[in-house]
């Protein structure tokens, strides 16, 4: 593990090396210092899992255009965009999903998917190297219908995690039948997960959705998380559009699929 951990530093460094950091200007330093200062915030530790370097993905066509390869923006992110004012996702750390636990989770689903029954999931993970890795799947126990999916027993989750010093990074649900989309309980129940730690995705599998299959959204920030922030209201409902002009949630332009990354699945049900 340790060899694969310090192939993947070796890795790292090449690509950083490539990618012309040296030439930037020190506040670009500046601001690396402050994440790397913002990281060790977190107190959970980190745990040693083998992460070989991230390749291109055998995956969905859909999927190739978030290519793991650009790992190397982490260090070539401009103090520029943050001057300009650009949208807050440029800030966000980059978070690597493995990709084969997407199609495991549907496996996983499948029993539910056939009933038309939700179920959803829980995404755990580490930081290493200022990236988020998703190395676990956790399935809680759960009640669900067709359009919604609840979960049980919760301090069952946070033990798992505990014991593992895993992150939250979001959640997984699927959709048996209906499109790919945050419904408005969605977008309230991925509130939590962002507010907590804003990489955090919401992965929604709709297997039935021929256009869209799955999508990785999370709320646009400021708009989308202040619309949410200030609704009382539960249940479905409608939201207004932020005020910002954005849209409420957005595709995150963070997450890199990786196919080489190893992941384990902790099913509570
Ligand atoms: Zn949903
Ligand atoms: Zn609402």
């Amino acid at each position: 593990m340790e060899d694969s951990d310090s192939k993947l530093e070796k890795s790292l460094s090449v690509l950083s090396i490539d990618d012309g950091t040296s030439s930037q200007h020190s506040e670009e330093s500046d601001l690396l210092v402050k994440n790397e200062k913002e990281n060790n915030d977190f107190h959970l530790g980190h745990t040693k899992q083998p992460t070989p370097p991230p390749v291109e993905a055998q995956v969905h066509p859909e999927l190739l255009s978030i290519c793991p390869l650009r790992v190397s923006d982490a260090n070539s992110r401009s103090p520029n965009l943050f001057k300009d004012g650009l949208s807050r996702s440029s800030s966000y750390q980059d978070l690597h999903i493995p990709v084969k636990m997407m199609e495991e989770f549907l496996r996983l689903a499948w029993d539910n998917t056939a009933k038309n029954l939700e179920t959803c999931g829980i995404l755990a993970g580490s930081l290493q190297d200022r990236v988020f890795h998703i190395t676990t799947l956790i399935i809680p126990k759960q009640e669900s219908t067709s359009d919604t999916c609840q979960t049980l027993n919760e301090e069952e989750i946070f033990e798992v995690q505990d014991k593992r010093s895993l992150f939250s990074l979001g959640w997984i649900h699927t959709h048996p039948t209906q499109t790919c989309f945050m419904s408005s309980i969605d977008l309230h129940t991925h509130y939590s997960y962002q507010v907590m730690l804003p990489e955090a995705v919401a992965i929604v599998m709709a297997p039935t959705d021929t256009s869209t299959p799955h999508g990785i959204f999370h709320l646009s920030d400021p708009g989308g998380v202040s619309v949410i922030r200030n609704c009382q209201h539960r249940g479905f409902h409608p939201h207004e559009e932020p005020d910002d002009g954005s849209t409420i949630y957005e595709e995150c332009s963070h997450v890199y699929m990786n196919s080489t990354l190893s992941f384990d699945v902790v099913d509570l049900r």
